[in-house]
C-alpha cells in the first residue's frame, strides 16, 4: 500500500501515520515528493489497516500497489529519480561513465582518467575485483586496485564506479567508491543485496544476462527494501540464440523500465556487444532510447588489456563517439554530462 499525504501535511503528521503504520506491524518508507510526500508500506499482505489509516490527519488516500516491486514501482514514485554524485545527476540528461574494465596499475589509471576528465566526464568505472569466467584469467588487482582508484579520485576529482563481488568486501570497496556495481552474475545474489541495502552508497545494479525485467526489479527492492534508495539500473545485454555479438543488447528494456519505475536506467553496450565497433551505434540509440547515461569501456590500449580489450574503445574512438552524442542530445533537448 502507499500512504498519499495531503499537500500540506505537516512533519507531525507524517510522522504519526509512520508511527501507526509500525504499530500495525509494517514497515514505513517515507517518500518525500516535489509537491507531497507519500509513505510506501511494506511487509504488508493485504490491505489491512488501511482505514485507520484513512481516518488519521493528513491523508489523502491509501492506495494499493499491485506489483511486487513496490518501492522501484512508478506507482509509488511517480516522479523519475535524481541522483546527484561527484558533479554529475544520474537520472537528469545522459549522463556518460567510462573506464577501463580492471584497474590495471597506477599508470593506465592516471592516464585514463586525465583523459576522461577532460572530456567533462565526471564518473569513471573501473574494476579492482573481476567476476572472470575462468579462474585462471586475471582476477583484478584486489585491495591495490583499491588503492589506486583512492589516488585516482583524491588526483582529478573524478567519481569512482567500481564492482563489489561479495559481503566480505563491502565495508573496503564502499571507502572508495562513490557508487557500488553489482555485476551481472550477482544480480541475484541475496546476501549481497541485502548487505548492500545498508551501503551509504548508490548501487549500480546490473541485470542478470538471464533476467526477465521482473527479477530484476525485484532485485532492486532487495536494495531498496532495507533502506537504500540510491538505485541505478544497467542493462548489460542478455544470452540468446544470436552468436553475433557478446550479448544480445535489449534496448527495448528503457521504454519498459520508465513505465514500470522510477529508478534511472543505463546502458552498457560494451559487454552489450563485445567489439568497440558496434559500440558507438548503440551508445546513439541508447541515447535515442531514452536511457539516462552509459557505462562504457575505454582504455589507452585495448590491445594490451588485461580484460575485455576487443569492446574497449581507445581514446580516439571515445572523443568521436562522445562528439557524435552531442547533437543528437541537442535534438532530444537532452543535456549531456
Ligand atoms: C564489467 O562491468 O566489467 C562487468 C564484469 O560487467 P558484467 O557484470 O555486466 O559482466
Ligand atoms: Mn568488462
Amino acid at each position: 500500500m502507499l500512504v498519499v499525504m495531503h499537500a500540506n501535511a505537516t512533519p507531525a503528521q507524517i510522522d504519526a501515520v509512520a508511527d501507526r503504520i509500525r504499530q500495525l506491524g509494517y514497515s514505513p518508507h517515507v517518500i518525500p515528493g516535489a509537491l507531497r510526500t507519500a509513505i510506501g508500506i511494506t511487509g504488508n499482505r493485504g490491505p489491512e489497516g488501511r482505514e485507520t489509516l484513512l481516518m488519521m490527519p493528513g491523508v489523502e488516500d491509501v492506495v494499493r500497489i499491485t506489483v511486487g516491486y513496490k518501492l522501484v514501482s512508478r506507482e509509488t514514485h511517480p516522479e523519475p529519480s535524481v541522483f546527484p554524485i561527484a558533479g554529475s545527476r544520474i537520472g537528469h540528461g545522459f549522463t556518460v561513465i567510462a573506464g577501463p574494465c580492471s584497474v590495471e596499475n597506477e599508470k593506465m589509471m592516471i592516464e585514463s582518467a586525465q583523459f576522461l576528465s577532460a572530456r567533462g566526464v565526471k564518473l569513471m568505472r573501473a574494476g579492482a575485483y573481476k567476476p572472470r569466467t575462468s579462474p585462471y584469467a586475471f582476477q583484478g588487482l584486489g585491495t591495490e586496485g583499491l588503492r589506486i582508484l583512492a589516488q585516482v579520485k583524491a588526483e582529478t576529482g573524478l567519481g569512482i564506479v567500481t564492482e563489489v563481488l561479495d559481503t566480505d568486501n563491502v565495508d573496503r570497496v564502499e571507502e572508495v567508491a562513490d557508487v557500488l556495481q553489482v555485476g551481472t552474475r550477482n544480480m541475484q545474489n541475496y546476501a549481497l543485496l541485502r548487505r548492500l541495502s545498508k551501503a551509504g552508497k548508490p548501487v549500480l545494479l546490473k541485470r542478470g544476462m538471464a533476467a526477465t525485467v521482473e527479477e530484476w526489479l525485484l532485485a532492486a527492492e532487495y536494495l531498496m527494501s532495507g533502506g537504500n534508495r540510491r538505485v541505478i539500473l544497467c542493462e548489460r545485454g542478455v544470452r540468446t540464440f544470436a552468436d553475433h555479438t557478446r550479448n544480445t543488447l535489449d534496448l527495448s528494456i528503457v521504454p519498459v523500465i520508465k513505465h514500470l519505475s522510477h529508478l534511472p536506467v543505463l546502458i552498457d553496450p560494451s559487454h552489450g556487444t563485445g567489439r568497440a565497433e558496434y559500440v558507438p551505434a548503440m551508445s546513439r540509440a541508447s541515447l535515442a532510447a531514452g536511457a539516462d547515461g552509459l557505462l562504457v569501456e575505454v582504455h589507452p590500449d585495448p590491445r594490451s588489456a588485461l580484460s575485455d580489450g576487443q569492446q574497449s574503445l581507445d581514446f580516439d574512438a571515445f572523443t568521436q563517439l562522445y562528439a557524435s552524442l552531442k547533437p543528437l542530445a541537442n535534438v532530444l533537448d537532452v543535456e549531456l554530462l
